[in-house]
C-alpha cells in the first residue's frame, strides 16, 4: 500500500546506488541548512546581504525527509553546512533525527564545517548525537585581523568553540583560506598551532563564488605560492589520502600533524568527486562549479509519498557534469553567481 513514510522508518540502503553518467558513486551529500551567518567573511559574503526570506527555508523535517531519500540511495556521509549552520534555529532538531541513521548504521559519519561561534553551546550535544569530527574554518590568529577578515567576528568565541568541541571528544580540523596580504605570512605558524593542538589543517583557495566587494584577484593566493613558503620551514610528505573531494594531503615532519591543499581551480579531483550539495530551499547542485541545478522542493511537497522526489534526485544524479569551469581571470562577474554560503563549499 501506497501511503506517506512516517519519519521514523528505518533507512536501509537499497541495491541501486546513485551512478552518475562518469560512473562515481555519489556517496556523500553536502547540506546547506541556511545562507545566514553570524559573520561577513569578505571572501564569501558581501557586508550588505540580502538573504532568504525564511519562508523559502525548507523546514528542519523535509531536510530530513530528503536526506532519508539520499541515505536510502547509499548516501554514507552527511556534512551539515551553510551559511553557519549552528545559527538555524532549532538545528539541534535536525542533528537528532539524522544521528538515527548512525544507529541502524545506514550513515557512516554525521559532521558539520562550521565558523565556531557557537561551538561552546552546542559541543556537548553534538557529541551525544554522534558527531565525531567538525570542520572549524578559521583563517587568522589574530584578533584584530580575525575581526577585519570576519567583518565581525570575536576569535576567543572561536578558540573557545574549539576548545568546547575538544573537550566533549570531537576531533577539529581548522580550514583556513589562504589569502593574499591577509594570513600568507601566518600559514606555519598556525600550522603549528593547529598540529600542536590536535588539529588537522587544510588551506584553501579563494573560489571565484559570488559577488563580493573588491576584486577576488585581490585575495587570490596560488597554493602554489603558499606551499613553496612553507617548503622553506618545513618537510611536506606527500600522503596518499583521499577523500573524494578536492583536497591533496601531506604530512609535515617537523610538527607529524596533516596539511591538506584544496585547489579547486585546477581540475585534479573532478574525476573521483562523490558529492552532491543541497541548499537550505531544496536545490541541489551536482557540481560546486556550475550553476544546473534540481529544484527537489516541488518534488518533495508534491506528494507525501518519496517516489516522486526520489526519482528527482535519480534524474538529477544523472545530469552530473564531468567537471567544473572555474577561471579566477573570469572573477568579475563572479564565474558562478552564488555564493559559497549557499552551497556550504
Ligand atoms: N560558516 C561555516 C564556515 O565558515 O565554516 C560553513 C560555511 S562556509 C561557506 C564553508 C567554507 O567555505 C569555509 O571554510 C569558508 O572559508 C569557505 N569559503 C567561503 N567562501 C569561499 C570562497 N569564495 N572561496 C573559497 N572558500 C570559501
Ligand atoms: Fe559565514 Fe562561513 Fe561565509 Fe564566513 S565563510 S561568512 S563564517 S558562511
Amino acid at each position: 500500500m501506497w501511503g506517506p513514510r512516517t519519519v521514523d522508518t528505518p533507512v536501509t540502503p537499497v541495491a541501486a546506488p546513485l551512478i552518475d553518467p562518469f560512473q562515481r558513486a555519489i556517496t556523500y551529500l553536502r547540506i546547506s541548512v541556511t545562507d545566514r551567518c553570524d559573520l561577513r567573511c569578505v571572501y564569501c559574503m558581501s557586508d550588505d546581504m540580502n538573504f532568504l526570506p525564511k519562508r523559502d527555508l525548507l523546514s528542519l523535517e523535509e531536510l530530513d525527509r530528503l536526506c532519508a531519500v539520499f541515505i536510502g540511495r547509499g548516501v554514507r556521509k552527511l556534512r551539515i553546512t551553510g551559511g553557519e549552520p549552528l545559527v538555524r534555529r532549532d538545528i539541534m532538531h535536525l542533528f537528532r533525527r539524522l544521528s538515527r541513521h548512525l544507529g541502524t548504521g545506514a550513515l557512516e559519519e554525521l559532521t558539520m564545517t562550521t565558523n565556531g561561534t557557537q561551538l561552546g553551546r552546542f559541543a556537548p550535544e553534538l557529541a551525544d548525537l554522534g558527531v565525531r569530527r567538525v570542520n572549524v574554518s578559521l583563517d587568522t590568529l589574530d584578533p584584530a585581523k580575525f575581526k577585519a577578515v570576519t567583518r565581525r567576528g570575536d576569535l576567543k568565541a572561536v578558540l573557545d568553540g574549539i576548545a568546547a568541541a575538544q573537550r566533549a571528544g570531537i576531533k577539529v580540523k581548522i580550514n583556513a583560506v589562504a589569502l593574499k596580504g591577509v594570513n600568507e605570512d601566518e600559514l606555519a605558524d598556525m600550522i603549528a598551532w593547529a598540529h600542536g593542538g590536535d588539529m588537522d589543517m587544510t588551506l584553501i583557495e579563494v573560489m571565484p563564488l559570488g559577488e563580493i566587494e573588491g576584486d577576488r584577484t585581490d585575495q587570490f593566493l596560488p597554493l602554489s605560492v603558499a606551499r613553496a613558503r612553507l617548503e622553506q620551514r618545513y618537510t611536506l610528505i606527500p600522503l596518499p589520502d583521499r577523500t573524494g573531494g578536492p583536497a591533496r594531503y601531506v604530512r609535515i615532519a617537523e610538527t607529524g600533524g596533516r596539511l591538506g591543499f584544496i585547489t579547486p581551480l585546477t581540475h585534479n579531483f573532478c574525476e573521483s568527486c562523490n558529492r552532491v550539495r543541497l541548499t537550505c530551499t531544496g536545490k541541489l547542485y551536482m557540481c560546486l562549479g556550475q550553476e544546473d541545478a534540481a529544484d527537489l522542493r516541488a518534488a518533495l511537497r508534491a506528494s507525501p509519498d518519496d517516489a516522486l522526489v526520489t526519482q528527482a534526485v535519480v534524474d538529477a544524479i544523472a545530469r552530473k557534469p564531468k567537471g567544473h569551469d572555474f577561471v579566477i581571470e573570469r572573477a568579475r562577474p563572479a564565474a558562478v553567481g552564488r555564493h559559497m554560503s549557499v552551497t556550504g563549499g
